[in-house]
């Protein structure tokens, strides 16, 4: 069984532009970004209600370099445009895969007919890093629809495992990723006691969602809460006594430096004078209307 380091509970929230309400359950200044390697950070956004209305909100265009975010949709709709002349409609358990890599300027706002209609509003942006080889990878982004997410049954009454990257009981996930990861996305019904097996010496961390989620028969974690846990061992073991909502996190840890500043990942200062630079001097592009 693999221990576990350390639980964070998710501190006040805050505001990304005018459309998401976001607590960050992850964050690397925050944790180390050696315990949570290779991911760095992740907001959860909602679960918020928003009237209708006409205006759209999110957050306008802005940069990022030397990374990769990824955008899961529990409920609601986002829409999205790129300087790679990517975009479109993230619905309903869609998965947006972006790759900033060398450089990328985006947007992120509710779509029209969520704007209009109103709702709901639940999504988790994950951001994950790319090791040095791979930071200045041509930007990229990928749709990861709903219907292309393998979704595996854990047993009757237990719940159901979606794979959006890695494996899962010979079940791959549809992203297409540059280091060795698991993105799977959990819902545990009542009663639920499982063990997941997971590569040996990988990060693993579990992220409650919603509900109450024992881990390794000892900690209990309630929404917006996070356990990490050592590289060493293959066993999570995961109980419930309610309907819960989790994401487990799995991955090749990146032992390399990390020096973020803002929307910018890299592995050193000069290398973020550089990203600054090359955003003002337009080298990332610029969406085109
Ligand atoms: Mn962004």
């Amino acid at each position: 069984m693999k221990q576990i380091l350390t639980t964070y509970s998710a501190p006040h929230g805050h505001w990304v532009g005018d459309g998401f309400p976001v607590r960050s359950l992850l964050s690397y200044d925050r944790m180390g970004a050696n315990n949570i390697s290779p991911f760095l950070l992740l907001d959860y956004a909602g679960p918020a209600q928003f009237p209708p209305g006409t205006r759209r909100r999110g957050v306008g265009q802005h940069p990022h370099r030397g990374f990769e975010t990824v955008t899961l949709v529990l409920q609601g709709e986002l829409e999205h445009r790129d300087s790679t002349g990517s975009g479109g409609l993230i619905g309903e358990g869609d998965v947006q895969w972006m790759t900033a890599g060398a450089g990328i300027v985006h947007e992120e706002f509710h779509s029209p007919a969520f704007t209009h209609r109103g709702g709901t509003l639940e999504m988790v942006q994950l951001w994950v890093n790319l090791p040095a080889r791979d930071k200045n990878a041509p930007a990229a982004y990928q749709t990861l629809l709903k219907k292309d997410i393998p979704v595996v049954s854990l047993g009757d009454h237990t719940g159901e495992l979606r794979v959006v990257a890695g494996e899962f009981h010979g079940h791959q996930g549809p992203a297409s990723t540059f280091t060795p990861m698991n993105v799977w996305s959990l819902k545990l019904e009542p009663g639920a006691d499982v063990v997941l097996s997971v590569p040996e010496g990988q990060t693993a961390i579990v992220v409650v969602l919603k509900g109450t989620v024992q881990a390794n028969g000892a900690e209990v974690l309630h929404d917006a809460e996070v356990a990490s846990f050592d590289r060493l061992g293959q066993e999570l073991q995961l109980e419930s006594n309610n309907d819960a909502r989790l994401l487990v996190l799995t991955g090749e840890p990146i032992d390399e430096p990390v020096v973020g500043h803002g929307p910018f990942v890299m592995n050193s200062d000069a290398e973020i004078h550089q990203a600054i630079a090359d955003f003002q001097n337009g080298k990332f592009g610029m969406l085109h209307r």
